[in-house]
């Protein structure tokens, strides 16, 4: 078999990235271990955010949400600007939001900080008591990841990209500095150019390209629930509470709730759901909506992920191997990030540069010793 361009990994990110260059014309081809969205990405928790602390990443998911909204209105799956409501317990913590808020402001996305009344009446089952402020960008979204994925994949078949699921990269063969052959659990398939967009697993594919570079993204194991329906339209917005367990939760589609929070454990490739997260998550969510009390939670999944040192990912080209991409270690934040990304890596790939911000994702950076400003991640944060 022989393909121009082959990614490895069939989630958000490979599945994007291979729908961008089957756009413009390229031959692409996905190899999946399992099936599409196996990885992280069935796992997400639905979370679209701009309100980040750092320039590139508002920047990188302002233009994410561009995006998702242009494909929302072609391929129709569902995509929601409900917002994100971020909330505030100190005056240390609205000082530096504050910062935040200006940045946001000044890219163009209309981060508001309100009152803890406001809040409520955004979310009026919130327990506002200890609250201070809050932070509210109604730009902000969320989609489901099976849908949305479903839909990207679909296009992508439909302008040319082949997928084959269920094979697994075992080996990558190299002619000098180009790359020859991928090798999978089906056979061999030529090619030149290979996007590496396994995530979790980004080091493993890494070694077998021989990538002379240590890019440190390390698999994490976190955990979301998923609650029994509740009248829709309860909890719109994802609603962030730093202080309880560093929680997200909001409201799917079907009216259940879904959320995590911060408990992790790794490196680790085991994912077993664990009591002590239930245990958190269970307080998290009561406490920041009472009324939470009396619901069943359905199920728990658990997924990675991956995370780099400063919890942003490596994205750009590998300068020692022709021609070798890397696009992973998203630490908790690539299903929103995914459609920017994508159309860095095919202009980097096509064009061999891009006007989007992909410095700051330098997969050089580790060995350099230039760590960014920690990118704000759900699930984990600075304050508590
Ligand atoms: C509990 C939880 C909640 C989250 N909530 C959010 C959220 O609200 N918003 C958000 O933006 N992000 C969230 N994330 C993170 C998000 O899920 C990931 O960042 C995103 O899905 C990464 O997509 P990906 O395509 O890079 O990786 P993945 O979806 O993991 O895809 C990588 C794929 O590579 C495949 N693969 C691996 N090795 C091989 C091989 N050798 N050969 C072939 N294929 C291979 C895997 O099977 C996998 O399907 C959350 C993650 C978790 C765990």
């Amino acid at each position: 078999m022989k393909a121009d361009i082959v990614v490895i990994g069939g989630g958000i990110v490979g599945v994007l990235i291979a729908h961008e260059l089957a756009r413009r014309g390229e031959d692409v081809l996905i190899v999946e271990k399992r099936y599409l969205g196996s990885g992280s990405t069935f796992r997400c928790g639905t979370g679209i955010r701009q309100q980040f602390t750092d320039e590139a990443n508002v920047r990188m998911m302002k233009r994410a949400v561009e995006l998702r909204k242009k494909y929302h209105e072609a391929y129709g799956f569902p995509f929601k600007q409900s917002g994100y409501l971020f909330l505030w317990y100190t005056e240390e913590e609205v000082e530096y939001i504050k910062k935040a808020v200006k940045l946001q402001n000044s890219l163009g996305v209309p981060t508001r900080l309100i009152s803890p009344d406001e809040a409520k009446e955004i979310v009026p089952l919130l327990d506002v008591s200890e609250v201070i402020a809050a932070t509210r960008n109604p730009t902000d979204a969320k989609a489901s990841p099976f849908y949305a994925l479903a839909s990207f994949a679909k296009a992508a078949r439909e302008m040319g990209a082949r997928i084959m699921e269920y094979t697994e990269v075992i080996g990558i063969k190299r002619k000098g500095s180009s790359i020859d052959k991928v090798i999978t659990t089906r056979g061999e398939i030529s090619t030149g150019i290979v996007v590496n967009a396994t995530n979790a697993r980004a080091k493993l594919i890494n070694a077998m390209a021989g990538v002379p570079i240590e890019i440190p993204i390390e698999p994490y194991k976190h955990q979301s629930v998923i609650t029994q329906p509740i009248k829709g339209g309860t909890i719109n917005p994802m609603v962030i509470s730093l202080r309880y367990h560093h929680a997200y939760l909001t409201q799917t589609a079907h009216g259940g709730v879904i959320g995590g929070v911060g408990v992790e454990e790794g490196p680790t490739y085991d994912l077993t759901p664990t009591y002590e997260f239930l245990r958190a998550v269970s307080e998290a969510f009561t406490k920041i909506i009472p009324a939470l009390r009396n619901l069943r939670i359905l199920r728990i999944r658990a997924g990675f992920y991956a995370k780099t040192p400063d919890s942003n990912p490596a994205i750009g080209r590998i300068k020692e191997i022709d021609e070798f991409y890397i696009a992973a270690g998203f630490s908790g934040h690539g299903f929103m990030m995914a459609p920017s990304v994508a159309e860095a890596v095919a202009d980097i790939i096509t064009k061999g540069s891009t006007s989007l911000p992909i410095d700051r994702y330098d997969p050089y950076r580790f060995e350099r010793g230039e760590l960014r400003s920690k990118a704000l991640q759900m699930g984990r944060n600075s304050f508590y």
